[in-house]
């Protein structure tokens, strides 16, 4: 009896899960990677940090492995904070914690000083389309498909230069005011946008800030948007394969001049979206010969 529990005792400390994580030092507005090798008898289930849970997939090139993503909202404060592994053994669901620590950025700062009555000028009509537009787009952002329609490596939507990085924070009369969430290609009017990766397209239309947009799923709650075209090549509901053209570059919506903008949602959070490309292609997408 007491070699028997002596065996439990030694077998729960030999017990670890066995995982990867490719950072647990997280900056705000990046994604971090966790990949499984799953083995018989364990299910892997989500991530949890604070009040948000990620799910855990099947990793779409290598059915061996599951992964998570991991991504940190930019308006996250640096701090040490305890992320929460949940997964199910012999029929119970059990956690591993780990520490993870979220550092600051260090995104650049634009400072505007504005007197009141201009920071907010529009009418009633206006705000109320500005209103439905965003739940429109929280709810897309907030469905996560098992399926993905990932099977290589992410592209960019287009070939030129960029202009304005992801994550400069605009601070109007000293208050943080929002950021810039994506990333900014020079493109004058008329430049073909190609899709990142395979997907289906989940918005196509015209909206206030954003102007022309199309937003494709790419499946495991994986959205790529696009902003400010003058047209439109692709309808709602549609299949998209990577590098179809999408329609074309403009400058729709609240812009000062023509170019594209370019943005990641991953588990409804906005996060840079070069990192996150370059994350999953090293990782993920990267077929091993
Ligand atoms: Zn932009």
């Amino acid at each position: 009896m007491r070699f028997l529990a002596f065996l439990i005792l030694l077998s729960s400390l030999l017990f670890s899960l066995n995982f990867e994580v490719s950072d647990t030092s997280i900056e705000n507005g990046r994604t971090s990677l966790f990949e499984f090798k799953k083995e018989k008898g364990l299910e892997y289930k989500k991530l949890k940090l604070g009040k948000k849970s990620f799910n855990v997939y099947d990793n779409p090139l290598d059915n061996s492995k599951m992964y998570a993503l991991l991504p940190v909202s930019y308006y996250e404060k640096p701090k040490n904070e305890t992320l929460k592994i949940i997964y199910v053994q012999n029929s119970k669901t059990k956690t591993k914690n780990i520490v993870i620590e979220i550092k600051d950025g260090n995104y650049k700062k634009e400072s505007i000083q504005v007197t009141k009555s201009k920071v907010n000028p529009k009418g009633e009509e206006v705000n109320e389309r500005i209103n439905k537009e965003y739940h429109e787009a929280m709810n897309i952002y907030a469905t996560s498909t098992k399926k993905n329609y990932l099977s290589s490596e992410f592209i960019l939507p287009m070939d030129s230069f960029i202009t304005s990085d992801f994550g400069k924070a605009r601070v109007y009369n000293d208050t943080l005011k929002g950021y810039h969430s994506g990333t900014d290609f020079r493109a004058k009017v008329g430049t073909p946008i190609i899709s990142s990766n395979d997907g289906v397209v989940v918005l196509a239309k015209d909206r206030f800030y954003s102007g022309g947009t199309v937003i494709v799923d790419h499946g495991q709650g994986i959205y790529t948007c696009y902003y400010h075209m003058s047209a439109f090549s692709v309808t709602l509901g549609q299949k998209i394969y990577k590098g179809e053209e999408l329609g074309l570059s403009g400058a729709s919506g609240r812009v000062t001049g023509p170019h594209l903008h370019f943005s990641v949602r991953v588990g409804g959070v906005q996060v840079d979206p070069l990192q996150f490309v370059k994350l999953m292609n090293k990782n993920i997408l990267t077929k091993e010969i």
